[in-house]
């Protein structure tokens, strides 16, 4: 099915799949997919290994904005990088997890991620998921989606795919993450969490993948007039 030059922002909770829905999408649409979560990670992991975050998670947020300008965080061939180096496995580790949200409630991270969103987002034809890509980073995107699914069906996906990364969680820990981020991404005062007023909610708690695309599919019909 072909479709006009549009921007798809997906906003929603943790671990609701949103980067599996829309990985797949850009593939059968062929947009560009960005995982705007990811960049936020890589600014956390970037923070963790100069010494900005401390024993107790206090953030030296003075160093961390000097050193943002000079440290190039970006997407290559093998996903998310930091200058040359590939650091797709380090930033999905259970320790930047648990510091990532304090990090990107920090409005100047906010700035500088969005900054990057956005020279992305000028090609068009892009699907980028996060927390306020509707509503701050593209409110003027053609087709917003908020995803939700219970949280135990969330702690259960994000448990399946740690362990299928070869890393060894506990799903205590798992669920306690997956809360705090929740709470923290939807309170902080920059661009918190929230459903943009014009986005469809795609509830996938009991849904398989192909249920969604179809779903999908049914929007992009209704939304464009297209009947094939
Ligand atoms: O999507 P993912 O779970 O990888 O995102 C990691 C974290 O990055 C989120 O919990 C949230 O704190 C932050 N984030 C954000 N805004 C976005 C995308 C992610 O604040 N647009």
């Amino acid at each position: 099915m072909q479709i006009p030059d549009i921007i798809v922002a997906i906003d929603g909770f943790s671990s609701t799949g949103k980067s599996t829905f829309a990985r797949l999408i850009a593939k059968e649409y062929s947009l560009l997919y960005l995982d705007s979560g990811a960049l936020y990670r890589a600014v956390t992991l970037h923070a963790m290994e100069n010494g900005m975050i401390d024993g107790n998670g206090d953030i030296d947020e003075k160093k961390l904005h000097e050193s943002l300008g000079r440290e190039k965080i970006s997407f290559g061939p093998e996903g998310t990088y930091i200058g040359d180096r590939c650091v797709e496995k380090e930033i999905r580790t259970m320790g930047v997890s648990s510091h990532v949200s304090p990090v990107s409630a920090i409005p100047f991270v906010r700035e500088y991620v969005d900054s990057l969103l956005h020279e992305f987002g000028r090609r068009r034809r892009v699907v980028m998921d996060g927390r306020d890509i509707g509503t701050t980073v593209f409110p003027n995107a053609e087709v917003k989606i908020f995803m939700t699914a219970t949280s135990e069906v969330r702690a259960r996906r994000r448990f399946d795919e740690m362990v299928g990364k070869g890393q060894n969680p506990k799903m205590e820990d798992v669920i306690k993450n997956i809360e705090e981020r929740d709470y923290i991404d939807s309170h902080r005062e920059a661009s918190p969490l929230s459903k943009a007023a014009d986005a469809f909610v795609l509830d996938n708690s009991d849904m398989t993948l192909h249920e969604e695309t179809v779903w999908f599919r049914g929007l992009l019909q209704g939304k464009f007039g297209i009947l094939e």
